[in-house]
């Protein structure tokens, strides 16, 4: 069976897809397997402002952020995510010569799982409160049959949040986890997961400061702050659901897949404790 890899791309402020957009041709016409999974979170905090709806997020007690995702958030996140991101990576993709299949996550409930019914967040008087309406949740289940049936008919899946929960609701869910269920559900070789950053550095503040090969998980787990737990977490879900190898590295330069897989980022591999 031919290589099969799953690569997310980041929607943070200053990520320009198209290098990596370009090498994913070249995989795919090389008879790789490809799965791209995107975020959109920059494109969403512009439009929301556009609509005069500025973003707000929540930061629970142990440090992790999330959009804050009423109903008329996660429309906008819609119009961001499965609108403008998916469908201009698709046509890139497609004018590359890449059979490209733009899908959200609720799109034949390809992702599911279970919202979050109530999220403990610390407002900026050091309160915490309980936040029981949103919109946002965790996926369980990777309709992985499905995205089978397009890998072995030639085309590439082009993913993105939201996904579907078990009430029947979309719901805002993290995009590095979400491609981490996806890469295991499908037992992929390799999960690259490209962002703003050189890797996981052990300063946020200094980019020279990259944990190259992860020896101790509680090495990254300590210095990842914010929106990088997502990813650490991520990264330990694919690689105990059987994926071979993962790297969170950086979505810039010429060739930012191929850096990855060569190992420039952090590497996760092999038993980890
Ligand atoms: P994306 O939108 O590409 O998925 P995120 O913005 O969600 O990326 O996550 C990357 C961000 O994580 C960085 O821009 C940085 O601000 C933050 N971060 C927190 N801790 C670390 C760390 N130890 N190493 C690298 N980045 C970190």
């Amino acid at each position: 069976m031919s290589e099969l890899i799953v690569i997310k791309i980041g929607g943070g402020e200053g990520i320009k897809p198209d290098a990596a957009l370009g090498e994913i041709a070249g995989l795919v016409r090389a008879g790789v397997r490809v799965v791209l999974v995107h975020g959109g979170s920059h494109e969403t905090n512009i439009l929301s402002e556009k609509l005069g709806r500025p973003p707000t997020f929540i930061t629970s007690p142990s440090g992790h952020t999330s959009r804050r995702t009423d109903r008329e958030t996660l429309k906008i996140f819609e119009m961001a995510y499965c609108g403008k991101v998916n469908k201009g990576i698709v046509e890139t993709l497609r004018r590359a010569g890449v059979d490209a299949v733009g899908l959200s996550g609720i799109d034949a409930g390809l992702w599911t799982g279970k919202r979050k019914s109530a999220i403990r967040s610390v407002d900026a008087d050091g309160r915490t409160v309980v936040i029981r309406d949103d919109l946002s949740g965790r996926v369980e289940r990777v309709d992985d049959r499905f995205l089978r049936l397009l890998l072995d008919d030639g085309r590439t899946p082009v993913l993105t949040p939201p996904a579907m929960s078990d009430e029947g609701v979309a719901m805002n869910v993290d995009a590095d986890r979400a491609a981490a269920a996806t890469a295991a559900a499908l037992g992929a070789d390799e999960l690259l997961l490209l962002s703003n950053v050189p890797g996981v550095l052990r300063d946020p503040e200094d980019r020279s400061s990259l944990i190259e090969t992860v020896s101790s998980l509680d090495e990254v787990r300590r210095a990842a702050k914010g929106r990088m737990k997502n990813k650490v977490l991520g990264a330990e879900e694919a690689l105990s659901g059987g994926v071979g190898r993962v790297v969170i590295g950086s979505a810039s330069g010429a060739s930012p897949v191929a850096d990855a897989r060569s190992g420039c980022g952090t590497v996760f591999e092999g038993a980890i404790a």
